[in-house]
């Protein structure tokens, strides 16, 4: 990988040699290995002894969960925060789990509406709850750094199954108790696409 970083900054018009420059190969080596360690998780090994019998079947919020994630269209980050909710049927995830969860899926290479549905599908199999709903809230630098279409760089994306999807009041709830910044996503509704069917 140094190589081809090594290319890149050549092709950028830069001089690979110079002081500045010349551990960079390595750092970027480094900083998108860690990025992309998502691919190498187990999530069984994640969950690892955190999944959990209970007699209880309200409402288990884990809200504003910071994520950082690297958009495939571009190789830029995007970033904000993820609102996970499941009722359990009769098991649940140890509640830290939740986030390194979402680390899982976010650092690969992504569409935002994928990672949204990952982290609700896997929640999903693993402990088959009455429902599960996932939101994210988004900024996509592939759009705001480059000064594309500003108002599209802020992404909203949902998934929702069971109760969420089905009833209405218990969808209402999640949303009341989650308070969006920005406008309510409709099940299964992409509010914004932030990098689809451009140059
Ligand atoms: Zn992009």
């Amino acid at each position: 990988m140094q190589e081809l970083i090594r290319q890149l900054l050549a092709e950028l018009g830069e001089d690979p040699s110079r002081e500045g420059l010349v551990d960079t190969p390595k750092r970027v080596e480094k900083a998108y290995k860690f990025l992309t360690s998502g691919y190498d998780a187990d999530i069984d090994r994640v969950l690892n002894n955190a999944l959990f019998t209970v007699d209880y079947s309200e409402m288990v919020i884990v809200k504003d969960i910071d994520f950082y994630s690297l958009c495939e269209h571009h190789l830029l980050p995007f970033f904000g925060k993820c609102q996970v909710a499941y009722i359990p049927s009769t098991r649940v995830i140890g509640l830290s789990k939740i986030p390194r969860l979402v680390d899982v899926f976010a650092r690969r290479l992504q569409v935002q509406e994928r990672l949204t549905n990952q982290i609700a599908d896997t929640i999903r199999d693993k402990i088959a709850p009455l429902g599960v709903a996932v939101v994210m809230e988004a900024t996509h630098l592939c759009m705001s750094m480059r000064g594309v279409e500003k108002q599209n760089s802020f992404a909203v994306t949902s998934a929702m199954h069971g109760a969420f999807r089905d009833n209405a009041r218990t969808r209402m709830e999640f949303l009341e108790l989650i308070k969006l910044r920005s406008a309510v996503p409709g099940v299964r509704e992409p509010a914004g696409y932030a990098c689809v069917g451009e140059e």
